[in-house]
C-alpha cells in the first residue's frame, strides 16, 4: 500500500497549488510549511505589546500594559495588538501575500497567530471580527481584502463582512504623517445601515495586515463607535516598529 500524501501534497487541499515547497524565509528545500520549522522556531516569538500602540517596547508587562505615550493620550480602543513587527521575515510574507498575488496565504498567518496567547485572549473577548475595508477602486485593482482574508481565517464565526465600509477612495497612505493621515481618513468610512443592528452594543476587533500610524484604526473606531459599538479593539498581523 502507498504510504498516505502528505496534507500539502493532497489533490483535495484547495492550498496545494499555491503552497511553495521552499521555505520563504531561508530558501531551505523542501519546507513542509510555507516558513520552515528553523525559521518558526527563530521568528515566532509573541511579545507582550503596549495595548495602546502595540509596539513592543522594553518594560512593558500585564501590569504595565502601556508606554509613556499612551498613559499621556489613550487610545481611542481598550487593546491593541500586533503578532510581529513589520521587518524580516513578517515583511517579506506580506509582500508575497499582497503583491505577488498570493492570497491563500492568509490561513497560514491566522494559524500563526492563533498561537499567540494575547490574539486568543482578544479573539474570545470580542463579539464580531471586522476587517479594515478597500475602496472599491483599491478592490479591483488588488481582488481581495487581505485583511478580510486575515479575519476569516482568524475566525469565521465572529466574521462580519461588508459592515463597515470606506465611502471614498483616499490616495495612498505611505509617506505621509499620522496628522497627514486622520485628516486623509476624515469621513471615509461608514457602518451599513442594514448591518448597524449587529454592532450596536456589542465588542468588536478590527482587523488589519499592517498598522503603521494607527491612523486608519483611528478613524475607523470612531466610526464604529459612533454608530453605537461598546468597545473596540485592534489586531494586525504586523506593525511597524
Ligand atoms: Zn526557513
Ligand atoms: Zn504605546
Amino acid at each position: 500500500m502507498l504510504p498516505p500524501w502528505p496534507t500539502w501534497l493532497s489533490p483535495f487541499s484547495k492550498d496545494r497549488l499555491t503552497l511553495p515547497s521552499q521555505c520563504l524565509a531561508c530558501r531551505a528545500w523542501p519546507s513542509a510549511d510555507v516558513l520552515c520549522a528553523a525559521c518558526q522556531q527563530r521568528f515566532f516569538h509573541p511579545v507582550f505589546r503596549c495595548i495602546g500602540c502595540a509596539m513592543a517596547l522594553p518594560g512593558l508587562s500585564p501590569e504595565r500594559p502601556r508606554c509613556g505615550t499612551c498613559l499621556q493620550k489613550p487610545a481611542i480602543w481598550q487593546h491593541a495588538h500586533a503578532w510581529m513587527d513589520y521587518s524580516y521575515p513578517c515583511n517579506t510574507l506580506i509582500a508575497r501575500w499582497k503583491f505577488a498575488q498570493q492570497p491563500a496565504l492568509a490561513a497560514h498567518f491566522a494559524r500563526w497567530m492563533r498561537q499567540d496567547p494575547q490574539v486568543i485572549n482578544l479573539l474570545e473577548t470580542a463579539d464580531v471580527l471586522i476587517p479594515i475595508p478597500l475602496s472599491p477602486q483599491r478592490m479591483r485593482e488588488r481582488g481581495y481584502n487581505p485583511a478580510a482574508q486575515l479575519a476569516r481565517h482568524l475566525s469565521p464565526e465572529q466574521y462580519l463582512p461588508h459592515c463597515l465600509q470606506r465611502t471614498r477612495h483616499t490616495p495612498a497612505q505611505s509617506g505621509l504623517t499620522r496628522a497627514q493621515r486622520l485628516r486623509n481618513l476624515r469621513h471615509a468610512f461608514a457602518v451599513a445601515d442594514a448591518q448597524r443592528h449587529r454592532i450596536t452594543d456589542r465588542h468588536v476587533l478590527l482587523i488589519d495586515d499592517v498598522m503603521t500610524t494607527g491612523a486608519t484604526f483611528t478613524a475607523a473606531s470612531r466610526c464604529l463607535l459612533q454608530a453605537g459599538a461598546r468597545q473596540i479593539d485592534v489586531l494586525c498581523m504586523a506593525r511597524t516598529p
